[in-house]
């Protein structure tokens, strides 16, 4: 007889309340600089991925990314001839830009003081201590917060050796025993801490420790090399929905391999769902059954695609006849209806126009522009 498949033992399920953790400024305040931690609303990240010397190739993803509500972004700098463009783009940008670094110690101190408004470093490969307390002189120089960041594909030597630690607790010890480095050796404490698997209930297990082990510090969550945008948007919201549900993470990035806009729309619809953050519509739609009598299907995915860049905290109905339409709709702040080839347009809860199918999308979207 087979015997019943036992769940895996994961930590408890903390509630962590997000004021545990103290502050830190990624910008300047006041000048589009953005409070992560300390109770501050999780903000949104995402990440260049336009060729490193190409600076206005780079603004102009910024902009993008800024228009659908992308609030910090990140540019790596693979190598010290990018320094240059870096400089330039943190000078134009209008949203701060953090400097990603990977084992050239001396990339971050320039990065420090070319406009960096953080520094996002591996301490396990920026080339030992001493490089990494150069490091920590020039962030404190420049008054910019580190995030240390640690990856499952690149754990110390020494912690991803040990066999008596799960992936989890090789992933957070080693953030750990950085974060003491930076705090009680070196007296710095503008911190943000990500530890990072692919794998999600690893990610979640991690976050979890860290919440309990490091709960002053504010927390950069995600899960990795999440893929593409169906998968990667389901991993994420599925871990990072966990997360921030328990209140763990201050700061959050979906990673897809796709145009970095769509990260930053999923991530505010994960945080919408979850009733965390609003910034666009929230849009109910029916799944359409063969009651629909209009063509549903494209009339949804217009209307979801004028809304996501109406930056209004409203709920927008389009249902497609008659049995849960009128509710949903009149529920709505603005909603639709639809019965044989027209439909009742909702506002406020009235119905303020009848419409044929061809005009549904222009009439929604006339009376969202009227909220
Ligand atoms: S609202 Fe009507 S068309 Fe849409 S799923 Fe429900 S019953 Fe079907």
């Amino acid at each position: 007889m087979n015997k019943p498949q036992m769940a895996k033992e994961r930590p408890e399920a903390p509630q962590m309340p997000r004021t545990m953790t103290h502050q830190v400024m990624v910008g300047r305040s006041g000048h589009g600089g953005v409070a992560v931690g300390g109770g501050a609303p999780v903000s949104v990240q995402s990440m260049l991925n336009a060729p490193v010397h190409d600076v206005d190739a780079n603004l102009r993803q910024i902009e993008a990314l800024a228009e659908v509500g992308c609030e910090i972004v990140r540019m790596a700098i693979p190598e010290r001839t990018a320094l240059r463009s870096f400089a330039q783009v943190c000078a134009r940008s209008p949203l701060p830009v953090v400097a990603d670094v990977h084992f050239d110690a001396h990339i971050a101190l320039e990065a420090a003081w070319s406009g960096a408004a953080k520094l996002r470093i591996n301490p396990g490969n920026i080339g030992g201590l001493a490089k990494t307390d150069q490091v920590i002189d020039a962030a404190r120089g420049a008054g910019i917060p580190i995030r240390i960041g640690v990856n499952a594909g690149s754990l110390d030597a020494s912690i991803a050796a040990r066999r008596d630690l799960t992936l989890p607790q090789k992933l957070a010890e080693s953030a750990v025993q950085y974060v003491r480095y930076f705090e009680e050796d070196r007296g710095f404490r503008d911190l943000v801490v990500s530890a990072k698997a692919h794998d999600v209930p690893a990610t979640i297990a991690t976050y979890r420790i860290l919440s309990q082990r490091l709960p002053h510090v504010p927390l950069h969550i995600g899960i990795t090399e999440a893929g593409t945008v169906m998968q990667g948007t389901i991993k994420s919201a599925a871990g990072l929905g966990v997360l921030l549900e328990q209140g763990i993470g201050d700061t959050m990035r979906i990673s897809l391999t796709d145009d970095p806009t769509l990260e930053v729309r999923a991530a505010w619809q994960l945080l919408a769902a979850l009733d965390m953050r609003r910034r666009t519509p929230e849009m109910i739609s029916c799944p359409t059954c063969g009651r629909c009598q209009v063509d549903m299907i494209p009339i949804a995915k217009q209307v979801e695609e004028a809304l996501s860049h109406v930056a209004k905290p409203i709920k927008v109905a389009v249902m497609g006849c008659v049995v849960n339409g009128p509710g949903e709709a009149a529920d709505a702040d603005v909603g639709v209806a639809c019965g044989a080839g027209q439909a009742a347009l909702f506002r406020n809860g009235k119905i303020v126009a009848k419409v044929d199918e061809s005009r549904i999308v222009d009439a929604l979207l006339e009376e969202v522009e009227k909220l």
